[in-house]
């Protein structure tokens, strides 16, 4: 197993989620829905799909759902938890190519025939999701208009992002990816503090965790945010999107655009 004790939480404290008054994203269609791609189904799929097809659960922090090259059991539509794709980079280091939040899907391979995943899906803030066994998927999938639709358009944000991130990770400065990825992380979880230890970081980032710390000692100088302890408390939003890289908005405007 590739992944093996490699998890970049195994040693991480959970993560802790308050809440604040982040904004709630928008919702386009279906004001009741939580996932964003549930949301512009039209009302009857959606409580067909609630009653009988999808089931909420808890996931936790640390929690893998998918390894790679392993079989894709649940696709999960994540209301309120964040799960992060990951790829291994050789035997002691994985990287984050993508983060799903309530915006997506996990188990996207499922929407292009394939019942294998290609990465490992690791649950970086723990919450609740919506998922649907695999079988149920693939025979609403192939019937359901208005969710192809959604997920084909999901797919296209999701790309856009795995190759924003693909070009981050070779160009640009850790400090700027960190910014980039403390906001990320923000809007997904709609809270401005949570828990990340260093060693997590540097998995996600790509990093030592030296340079985790120096990463994060520039950001915290310039008083942006706040980290002790494995905490992480966002303190100037907007100067922190004018620290990170360009790659932060031109993911999330296409994504904007796309609920508008
Ligand atoms: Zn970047």
């Amino acid at each position: 197993m590739l992944f093996q004790n490699l998890s970049p939480v195994a040693n991480g404290p959970p993560a802790a989620l308050p809440r604040n008054q982040h904004p709630r994203p928008r919702v386009a269609k279906q004001p009741s829905a939580a996932n964003l791609v549930l949301a512009v189904l039209p009302r009857k799929d959606y409580q067909r799909l609630l009653t009988g097809l999808l089931e909420p659960v808890e996931l936790t922090y640390g929690q893998v759902l998918y390894e790679p090259a392993g079989q894709i059991g649940h696709v999960y539509f994540p209301t309120d938890c964040l799960v992060s794709l990951l790829t291994a980079v050789d035997k002691n280091r994985t990287l984050e190519v993508g983060m799903v939040g309530n915006e997506g899907m996990v188990g996207m391979p499922m929407v292009l025939g394939i019942g294998v995943s290609a990465v490992q899906a690791l649950v970086q803030g723990s919450g609740t999701a919506l998922r649907m066994s695999a079988a149920r998927f693939r025979a609403e999938f192939r019937k359901n208009l208005p969710l192809q639709r959604a997920l084909f358009h999901y797919t296209h944000l999701l790309m856009a992002q795995v190759s924003q991130t693909a070009a981050c990770n070779r160009f640009h400065p850790a400090e700027a990816r960190l910014a980039r990825w403390l906001l990320m992380t923000s809007d997904r979880l709609r809270a401005d503090e949570f828990r990340l230890t260093h060693e997590f970081l540097a998995h996600m980032l790509g990093v030592r965790r030296v340079g985790v710390t120096k990463a994060a000692s520039v950001l915290e100088r310039r008083e942006l945010i706040d980290y002790s302890r494995g905490h992480i408390r966002i303190l100037d939003r907007k100067r922190l999107e004018a620290a990170a890289c360009t790659c932060y908005r031109i993911v999330k405007d296409l994504q904007d655009s796309a609920q508008a």
